[in-house]
């Protein structure tokens, strides 16, 4: 049974004894619990955050990098522990949760070519004998706050990018999974990270708030739910904070009638019901176009029916439970509201049992078909494993049902034809877009971010996007006259 507390100066400690509790998805059972932060642990990470900082802004970025690099090696030795914790907590299979920590390792590995990111501009006589230039200078102490999701990945789009800029991190972990976070901050500090630069407190909406309120912290990055998103969003702006509030997400797949069918199902089986469908780029609505309809349905449904829905521990589940009971009960009133307005219940994974593991969140795959734009299973995100098919008649009509959503994280196409790919790729209103790949996942030195209720804020995560927003730009303008002192007096050649 562990018992998280918050990692402050390189300790584990806490303040506040308001605990809660932290479930095994899988079974229901509670495996642990978690301080919920109040404002004395708040004060104390603060107080540290702050003197540790100044000192790690003044260590060159080589020497920041070297630190890095260190933490990198630290985090490949220690891929499956992660994972292992990761799955523990969340549910995913270990596969998945590999990959996450893999994605999130290749942030720091981006993070450690710091001395290359950081180097500035530099424009000579903007004037006669004036020279201008610009660097980036770190913030100071940062914020991050995660969703469940990705216990590793999402944290780890931020912190290294933000310590590696100079700045100290305090993370604010989900509190259904925060022990991913713990053992992080812990190998940093292995990696001869100086205490008080990267800290971890955890807590909920309480310590939340008074992160969004303190004077001391510069920036919030956020990850999570669109409504906590646009919240997160707007108290920061109120407390002159500099944020990027990444939201919820109504991710579409197009399949044209000249795709490779065969690729396309393949790609919105993984992407639709991995992870059980709670990840922010799943694929939650497949629109056939044209008269390919049938046989996707046909094909999507064979394929999730033979999904095999197990624990994390069982090393063939390709599909683990969704997070907490509240949140597979509200998937259910989806299903169920999906059925009331009239959309075609294809597959139906309300009723899906597990022996020995009947009090675990499980649901398996559920398809819906003839959805259509009216329907609340098609405007919300439902964020499990539910697919809905939307039939359209032509491409003109997919291209336009996108952009009329209100979310804009990811989309993707698949066809065989440049010219309709072109357009997409052009004309779509969203974020993140792919073209025969299932889900459009840019890469640690691109920026991952969507558009209107995907994400709120002028920065995307990682990448030059990353660079920019834990850094404060300033621009330097000098001449140098001739000195008016007394001394030798030198003339300079001409050429
Ligand atoms: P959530 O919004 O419930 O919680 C996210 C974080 O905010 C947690 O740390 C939580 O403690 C805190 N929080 C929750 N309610 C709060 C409140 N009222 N005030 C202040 N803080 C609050 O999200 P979740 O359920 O943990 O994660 C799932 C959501 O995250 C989905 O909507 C998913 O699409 C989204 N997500 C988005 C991306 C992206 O890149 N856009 C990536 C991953 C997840």
């Amino acid at each position: 049974m562990s018992n998280v507390k918050n990692y402050i100066n390189g300790n584990t400690t806490c303040l506040s004894s308001k605990m809660t509790d932290i479930i095994d998805p899988s079974t229901g059972d509670k495996i642990g619990s978690v301080v919920l932060s109040n404002e004395k642990d708040l004060k104390l990470v603060i107080e540290t955050a702050k003197i540790a900082q100044k000192e790690w802004a003044n260590i060159t970025p080589l020497k920041r990098s070297r630190v890095m690099s260190k933490y990198k090696s630290i985090i490949e030795n220690n891929i499956e522990l992660l994972a292992q914790t990761v799955s523990k907590e969340h549910g995913k299979t270990l596969e998945d949760a590999k990959g996450s920590v893999i994605r999130g390792l290749e942030i720091v590995e981006f993070a450690c070519g710091i001395p290359h990111l950081l180097k500035g501009e530099f424009s000579q006589n903007v004037g006669t004998n004036i020279d201008s230039w610009s660097v980036r200078q770190p913030l100071g102490i940062c914020a991050g706050i995660t969703p469940f999701n990705f216990p590793a990945m999402v944290p780890m789009w931020m912190f290294p990018i933000s310590i590696a800029c100079g700045n100290a991190f305090i993370l604010k972990p989900s509190e259904k999974n925060p022990s991913c976070s713990m053992l992080l901050a812990k190998f940093f500090s292995e990696a001869g990270l100086p205490n008080g630069v990267f800290n971890v407190i955890n807590g909920d909406k309480e310590v939340v708030d008074l992160i969004l309120e303190s004077q001391d912290i510069s920036s919030v990055s956020f990850v999570g739910s669109t409504p906590v998103a646009k919240y997160i969003y707007e108290k920061s702006a109120k407390f002159s904070k500099r944020v990027q509030a990444l939201g919820g997400a109504k991710n579409h797949l197009v399949v044209m009638p000249d795709a490779n069918i065969d690729q396309a199902v393949d790609g919105i089986i993984g992407a639709a019901y991995g992870s059980a469908g709670e990840r922010c780029m799943a694929v939650s609505v497949a629109v056939a176009v044209g008269d390919i309809a049938d046989e996707l349905v046909d094909k999507i449904s064979e394929k999730a029916s033979n999904l095999k829905v197990a624990p994390w521990t069982d090393p063939e589940s390709s599909m683990g439970p969704v997070i907490s009971k509240a949140h597979k009960n509200k998937i259910l009133e989806y299903i169920e509201s999906g059925i009331n307005e009239g959309a075609d219940l294809v597959l139906d994974g309300r009723n899906f049992k597990l022996q020995g593991y009947e009090n675990g969140h499980f649901l398996a795959p559920t398809l819906f078909d003839n959805v259509n734009n009216n329907m609340k299973i098609y405007k919300e995100e439902i964020f499990g494993p539910v697919l809905s098919v939307v039939r359209s008649k032509d491409y003109e009509e997919a291209i336009e049902l996108i952009n009329q959503h209100k979310y804009g994280n990811g989309t993707s196409i698949y066809t065989s034809d440049g010219e309709i790919s072109r357009h997409f790729t052009s004309n779509i209103n969203i974020g993140m877009v792919g073209v025969n790949v299932p889900i459009p996942v840019p890469m640690a030195f691109h920026s991952f971010g969507g558009w209107k209720q995907s994400l709120f804020g002028d920065h995307a995560m990682h990448g030059a996007e990353g660079i920019n927003f834990y850094t404060k730009l300033k621009t330097i303008t000098s001449r140098w006259p001739k000195s008016i002192k007394d001394g030798p007096e030198f003339v300079l050649p001409t050429n």
